[in-house]
């Protein structure tokens, strides 16, 4: 799974929804592979704004990658005076958009859960006594 949906997921059971601890999930024994895709500025631009930068750093943190900037980069940083895509966009665009959990385990801060993260994909069904 792509860091960037990282960015919007939350614990799944009812007593979690409400609550800051249980953003953003925390990875766990997770193992990143890089999938490349087409840079498309656009997306990440119109992106950014939506982001919770602090998730973005902690994520970035916890994982070990190279800390972001302290605030989310403004439009200016993102592309120079002929249009064309700056570093600072390609570094976004490789954090949220090539670089993705391949197994490992995301964990709730607020009540602990662990959910199990395979061949890139998270599975957040909840046993039955944990809805
Ligand atoms: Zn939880």
């Amino acid at each position: 799974m792509k860091l960037l949906t990282l960015n919007f997921l939350t614990c799944a059971r009812k007593t979690c929804k409400s609550t800051a601890a249980a953003f953003p999930l925390h990875p766990k024994e997770a193992e990143l592979e890089q999938v490349e895709m087409e840079l498309n500025p656009l997306f990440v631009k119109n992106m950014l704004p939506r982001l919770d930068w602090e998730a973005m750093k902690t994520l970035a943190t916890e994982l070990g990658l190279p800390n972001l900037p302290a605030e989310t980069p403004v439009a200016e940083e993102l592309a120079n005076e002929s249009g064309e895509p700056t570093q600072t966009l390609r570094d976004l665009h490789t954090l949220l958009m090539e670089t993705a959990i391949a197994s490992g385990k995301l964990v709730c801060g607020n009540c602990g859960h662990e959910y199990a993260v395979k061949e890139g994909i998270a599975n957040f069904l909840l046993p039955s006594h944990m809805v």
